[in-house]
């Protein structure tokens, strides 16, 4: 690869760090993202770059037209969580807003989006000084809301792939708790299919002391979240994995008061689309029978709120593309690891536009933090995606992840020959 290329890497990271604390310290919840979709829109404007804001609400899309080509796709999301930061670090977000269901909240960029976002400036920034390097059409896509698995589908709803080029490969990475500086992925199915439901369970309120004469939801959810957890152990062959998590439960408003409803949020994780088919369907059953049991004044509301389809890595084009990442980077730098319970909405594109997707895993962490969880003393929950402790290194994260969206582009862009 022309060394040209990464000519004023250095400064230009210096300069990245800047936006990287801006983006920090004002993180916008999924579907809010009107700052951050700005803040991108101009810079991809002064970097030459032909923009277009409101794609699928406030998706931005950048193409750069550099000649005859392939189209190459680099994709990062926009959106934070509704999670109070906890780093301490001098950038920390303050900043709150109010989320789908009215209520204020606190909300902190804890998946890395911000560091996404920064890598793939700083990489439209190294190609677009290099034109001469490369032919061909750069497509950058800033997509909303992935942390609610819809941005991706409400781009492509948009005419993304009718407005625009068609893309002939989709590039993407995620920044994930390994060392910084190092690249890891996978081959096949990557990451996990993800679908989440709503229950309400209805029963009978009344006073605590005469459950004779209610109909208790509290204790049919009680039911319902045991009866669940059989379904992974039961239900599923030992061959195939999934993960079913009821990570929400809110009944009631004092002891002694047998509350109407209760309600659940249900999030499911599968790899592989029978025993995606298989989880959900047992999930709907336990819910209705439990209600039957308990004798349920009215049937329970399921409502499946996400469903996000599981990451595929194209192999072919994985091997193409790691190959190039292992050269730039070294050997020592880029392990295959096998696919992970976590999900993303970046398979909806390829999908759409059939082109093959490559998504790898970009290290953020201090290596010696890493080393001591190798050594069994187990990777502290806190330095995990979504955790307020969440806390990347800078560098060398932003530079490596800059240099991997490069090179992974660079693998497809024809080449001008000089
Ligand atoms: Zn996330
Ligand atoms: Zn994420």
């Amino acid at each position: 690869m022309t060394d040209t290329l990464w000519t004023g890497l250095d400064q230009l990271t210096e300069n990245l760090e800047i936006l990287y604390r801006d983006l920090h310290r004002h993180p916008e919840l999924p579907l809010q993202e009107h700052r951050t979709a700005e803040r991108v829109a101009q810079t991809l404007d002064m970097l030459g770059y032909d923009v277009t804001e409101h794609v699928g609400g406030t998706g931005v899309v950048g193409i750069l037209r550099n000649g005859e080509g392939p189209v190459v796709m680099l994709r990062s999301e926009l959106d934070a969580l509704p999670v109070q930061e906890k780093t301490g670090l001098p950038y920390a977000s303050t900043a709150r807003a109010v989320g789908p269901d009215g209520r204020d909240t606190p909300v902190m960029h804890a998946c890395g989006h911000d560091m996404h976002i920064t890598c793939l400036i700083g990489a439209a920034t190294l190609l677009a000084q290099a034109t001469d390097a490369w032919s061909g059409t750069l497509m950058l896509v800033f997509q909303p809301a992935e942390e609610l698995a819809c941005g991706a589908r409400d781009m492509v709803d948009d005419g993304l792939f009718d407005r625009f080029p068609t893309p002939d490969i989709v590039l993407g990475q995620h920044i994930v708790p390994y060392p910084a500086g190092t690249i890891a992925y996978g081959s096949g199915t990557v990451m996990a299919a993800m679908d989440a439901a709503n229950v309400v369970l209805h029963g009978r309120g009344g006073h605590g002391s005469s459950p004779e004469s209610t109909i208790d939801p509290v204790l049919m959810a009680a039911h319902v979240i045991t009866r669940l957890q059989g379904i992974v152990a039961r239900e599923v062959a030992a061959s195939e994995r999934a993960v079913v998590t009821v990570g929400r439960l809110q009944a009631g408003t004092k002891d002694n008061i047998i509350p109407d409803t209760a309600e659940l949020g249900v999030n499911v994780r599968s790899f592989s689309a029978a025993t995606r088919s298989t989880v959900r369907q047992a999930i709907e059953r336990i819910i209705q029978s439990e209600a039957d049991a308990s004798g349920a004044p009215k049937p329970p509301e399921v409502e499946w709120t996400i469903e996000a389809p599981a990451t595929e890595n194209d192999p072919e084009a994985t091997a193409t593309t790691i190959a190039a990442l292992t050269a730039h980077f070294g050997d020592e730098c880029v392990t295959e690891v096998p696919p992970v319970s976590a999900s993303e909405d970046v398979g909806v594109f390829g999908t759409a536009c059939g082109a093959p997707t490559v998504f790898w895993f970009l290290g953020c962490l201090d290596p010696a933090d890493c080393a001591a969880a190798a050594q069994g003393a187990g990777l502290k929950s806190q330095l995990t995606n979504h955790s307020p402790h969440f806390a990347p290194l800078i560098r060398p994260t932003l530079p490596a992840g800059i240099q991997a969206l490069v090179t992974a582009a660079m693998t497809w862009l024809g080449r001008q020959s000089s």
